[in-house]
């Protein structure tokens, strides 16, 4: 996983290659190629509204392709509109906007994540021109309560395979309950939502300190390494450098800490632990803490869900309980940087295709 946070920073770092990894892709236009059914070829996409876009973006795809190459999509794509619009209706105007930046929203039967967000620059100064997202299919298909998937989820970390998305009794028990109680996609829309707008606003920011030569052109930890958070960057909140914490932040068992594509991973006997030192930084969830990437997405997730009511995210261990709304609530740095950020006059991606 930490090689590939650094994909994507090689992405970034106006290398000619383009980079992927499961949660997140950084594509050049040439590489992103989508060829849509006949009924939303017939409508031009700049003459629809951000929500109609939704039916125009939508694209199921077979197992056989990947975002960063030519795709199809297939017929009975639209019939996954209605999901996401009953999403759209909710989420704020400041997000709803993001989806006229879309250029796909992409159907998938088969990754290992829950979904996925990219961009595609397309500029020599990085500049975001357009976005997508995937999503997993049964996602789609069966409105599936937060409960169920974040504890599926919380659980893999700790290396408990389970039929998605089932959560087992010997991890740690996990409770969502999101305002308006609609589904698990709610979250996930906001956290995907963020993803695109952290790099389409330079949220997380590195950068080569004065006196001091970084050579990105190729994957070197030790050149990665040397780069810092730019000032007043979201970055400069809790990290280092691009792969790892500022020291207050690093507790031991961070460097076991891997959802998808591991080496190594936390186990059960771990949960204890894990849960006590998460506690004493300034992470809000266990997928913050993986990279500042996630950390961006996780906080703006909480930040937006704390603007649309009542929630709560609870974690239960045999031993502790914790409830991770209520920690967000006295994080006052990040949620008064993210207040701050959503204030902001937002740049969007403007779709491309
Ligand atoms: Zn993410």
């Amino acid at each position: 996983m930490r090689n590939l946070i650094c994909l994507i920073l090689l992405g970034l770092s106006l290398t000619p290659a383009a980079y992927a990894w499961e949660d997140f892709y950084i594509l050049k236009p040439s590489e992103f190629q989508i060829e849509r059914t006949p009924g939303q070829r017939f409508t031009p996409l700049n003459s629809v509204s951000c929500r109609d876009r939704i039916k125009q973006v939508i694209c199921l795809v077979d197992n056989s392709s990947s975002p960063n190459g030519p795709r199809k999509c297939l017929s009975g794509s639209e019939n996954f509109a209605p999901p996401i619009e009953k999403i759209y209706d909710i989420l704020p105007e400041k997000l709803q906007k993001a989806f006229c930046g879309l250029d796909a929203i992409f159907v998938e039967s088969d990754v290992e994540s829950l979904a996925y967000a990219g961009i595609i620059r397309a500029n020599e100064k990085g500049e975001v021109e357009g976005s997508f997202i995937g999503v997993r299919r049964t996602l789609l298909e069966r409105a599936y309560d937060a409960t169920s998937v974040f504890g599926w989820k919380e659980q893999k970390a700790f290396g408990i395979v389970a039929p998605p998305f089932v959560h087992l009794p010997d991890g740690p028990r996990v409770e969502v309950i999101l305002p308006n109680t609609l589904s698990a996609l709610q979250y996930i829309f906001i956290h995907e939502i963020g993803h695109i707008l952290d790099f389409a606003n330079s949220a997380n920011e590195f950068v080569c300190p004065p006196n001091e030569t970084c050579d990105l052109s190729k994957w070197d930890p030790t050149e990665f390494g040397k780069m810092v958070p730019a000032a007043n960057s979201f970055s400069s909140l809790s990290w280092k450098n691009p792969m790892y914490p500022q020291d207050a932040q690093r507790f031991s068992l961070w460097d076991k800490l891997c959802f998808y594509g591991c080496n190594e991973r936390l186990t059960v006997l771990d949960m204890e632990g894990f849960y006590q030192q998460l506690g004493q930084t300034n992470f809000v969830s266990t997928y913050a803490a993986v990279s500042p990437y996630e950390d961006f997405a996780e906080s703006f997730a909480f930040h937006v869900l704390s603007l649309q009511g009542e929630w709560n995210y609870r974690i239960q261990t045999p031993n502790m309980a914790y409830s991770l709304e209520k920690k967000w609530d006295v994080l006052f740095s990040k949620k008064s940087w993210l207040e701050a950020f959503y204030q902001r006059d937002l740049k969007y991606p403007k779709a491309t295709k």
